[in-house]
């Protein structure tokens, strides 16, 4: 659905004037004519390659004019072939003196259109040649090859034809070249969703929810069946197997390899699919050369995607790899087909698996009493996981009122990753502290990644492996990871953070324990602390982070960073008052 809301009637009119407005150093426009041609110096007896048919595809067509692709590109409405005029200015406006190729996908109208534009242009004088893309294999059997639609695959023949006609070929090699490429391209695409036509509310079709449908056209032409929702890698070999199994027997093992957006499937979604289709197209033997994955044909705001192959022989490939520069589509003379390396870290890489293997080559064995307080620890990093899996949502849905509703992930994505850095047996609780806090950081990434990580990785650092880890000494560490917070982080108590939580109940904890209370205890007691603090976060705007420009919004509801460490208090406090917990304050318990 368009949410610029102008007059649907001008909706190609108004997208022209603003391609236009941007895109003067590709394209210049031509009087009465509804196209552009390539603003560069025509380059006199150069054959023209044309190309066109509705709009609502972009960046086909207008995307696709500038030097190595197309001389220019005539547009009709939304989905509708231009007139046989408008092609026949756009042609005449385009020729060099080479003589010229209409191109465009496999369309009633279109072919109609076009042959007459063709027909006009030649009885001036302006040898014209048609040549239209067939490459959906979904829309008809091998045997009736020619009556297919054109899709996304209509990139890859325009990119040949564009470059032949650029080099100075004939007409008539510019042509043979666009035939040999559509007769060696094949597409399959799948749709998740219809797309609406401008100033329409309802879709031009519907495809039901939770399901796809399979080979539909880039118009809402019928599929060919429908599916339930496939997993990536699932949809990925559908669209492989369709594409690979019209694989002619003479083709060779490179090709031309295109992921297509329909218009609203995101650019890493699209990624995402094109790492199984990457890999399963290698495990078949195909040598895939420059491929591209992006929206190159689209069907304004539908969802979908297709995959196209080209086959490529020696002279294709050439016409492929040849730079070209428009709106749309950039390829530099320079581009090499090359598979991606993996840059090594030098240095960095040692020094991780140093890290890794025994906690590095410096660290001398931990105590026993050490081992004693890491085992707690890892009881409590566990106990504190549980209860944000349990909180997720909840804590999502806290964070959604003013910030971005990430808390609960991130917490949980953090956690996790704490929980298992901190398995390794024979690490003290210095040692398991700090590769929890690295693993936290690194996993849950945002605010609260980085100042978890740091809460971590700081108490880890006060307790060390060597020493007895006894009451005031672990209240001086939580201590120091609320200094460091407040340090690092820059926030002020009030500033409606998780520092409002984590101070009082550092303090609260230190206090309990300097009045003698045992180490379950004075834990209990800090966490009823921070529960409360979180609570009376509610009344507060934030003033700092995320959720500051909507503070106000966030009135009447608690901050889910300070939330969130408060859960975790209260479920940390069962493991310390459990069997292994009594070991964590071990002399100041046995008093
Ligand atoms: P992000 O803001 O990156 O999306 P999260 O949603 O995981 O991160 O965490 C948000 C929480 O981070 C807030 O509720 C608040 O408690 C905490 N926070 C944000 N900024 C700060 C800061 N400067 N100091 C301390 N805590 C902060
Ligand atoms: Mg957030």
């Amino acid at each position: 659905m368009t949410h610029v809301v102008g007059d649907p009637t001008r909706f190609r009119a108004d997208a022209l004037d603003g391609f236009a407005a941007a895109y003067g150093r590709y394209v210049a426009r031509v009087e009465g004519a509804s196209g552009f041609v390539r603003s560069a110096a025509p380059r006199e007896g150069r054959v023209s390659l044309v190309v066109g048919g509705g709009s609502g595809h972009y960046p086909s067509y207008a995307g696709l004019v500038g030097p190595g692709l197309a001389q220019g590109c005539v547009l009709g409405d939304v989905f509708t072939s231009p007139s046989a005029a408008q092609v026949h200015r756009i042609g005449r406006a385009a020729d060099q003196g080479g003589g010229l190729i209409l191109a465009f996908g496999n369309y009633a109208g279109d072919r109609l259109n076009f042959a007459i534009a063709a027909e006009r242009l030649a009885a001036e004088g302006i040898d014209s040649r048609v040549v239209y893309v067939t490459d959906d294999v979904a829309s008809a059997p091998p045997a009736e090859a020619d009556s297919r639609r054109g899709i996304a695959g209509t990139f890859t023949v325009y990119k040949v034809g564009g470059a032949a006609a650029d080099r100075g070929d004939s007409l008539a090699e510019v042509e043979r070249l666009m035939r040999a490429a559509n007769a060696a391209t094949f597409s399959f695409g799948v749709a998740f969703a219809g797309c609406t036509l401008p100033g329409q509310s309802e879709p031009l079709f519907t495809v039901p929810a939770g399901t796809l449908e399979l080979g539909l056209g880039i118009h809402g032409e019928p599929g060919i069946g429908e599916s339930t929702i496939l997993p990536a890698e699932e949809l990925a070999a559908k669209l492989v197997d369709a594409v690979l199994a019209e694989r002619p027997a003479g083709a060779g093992p490179r090709a031309a390899v295109l992921v297509n957006g329909l218009g609203a499937t995101k650019y890493e979604e699209l990624f995402g699919l094109n790492s199984h289709v990457a890999r399963l197209l290698a495990a078949a033997g195909v040598e895939s050369v420059l491929p591209e994955v992006g929206e190159l044909v689209t069907s304004l705001d539908m969802a979908g995607c297709s995959l196209s192959v080209t086959w490529l022989d020696r002279e294709l490939e050439e016409c492929w790899r040849a730079p070209a520069a428009t709106a749309a589509f950039h390829r530099a003379a320079t581009d090499e087909v090359r598979t991606v390396v993996t840059v090594p870290l030098a240095g960095l890489g040692a020094e991780v698996g140093a890290g890794s293997a025994d906690g590095g080559e410096a660290a001398s064995p931990a105590s026993a009493e050490s081992l004693a307080a890491a085992a707690t620890a890892r009881a409590m990093l566990a106990a504190m996981l549980d209860a944000l899996v349990e909180n997720e949502a909840e804590l999502g849905r806290l964070d959604a009122v003013a910030g971005d509703g990430d808390h609960g992930m991130g917490m949980v994505r953090g956690m996790r990753a704490a929980v298992a850095a901190a398995t390794p047996e024979g690490a003290g609780v210095g040692t398991t502290l700090a590769r929890a806090g690295d693993a936290f950081a690194d996993a849950a990434g945002g605010t609260s990644g980085i100042l978890w990580g740091l809460i971590l990785s700081t108490v880890g650092a006060e307790l060390g492996d060597a020493e007895a880890v006894d009451g005031p000494r672990f209240a001086a560490a939580i201590g120091a990871a609320a200094e460091a917070v407040a340090r690092i982080g820059g926030a002020k108590p009030g500033d409606k953070t998780l520092l409002d939580a984590l101070i009082p109940f550092a303090e609260c904890l230190a206090a309990e324990v300097e009045s003698g209370a045992t180490a379950a205890d004075a834990w209990r007691a800090a966490a009823a602390t921070a529960a409360d603090a979180a609570a009376a976060t509610a009344d507060w705007q934030a003033r700092i982070g995320r959720a500051r420009p909507l503070g106000a919004r966030g009135v009447g509801t608690p901050d889910p960073g300070a939330t969130s460490l408060a859960l975790m208090a209260a479920a940390a406090a069962a493991p310390l008052a459990g069997d292994p917990g009594a070991e964590l304050f071990p002399q100041r318990d046995k008093e």
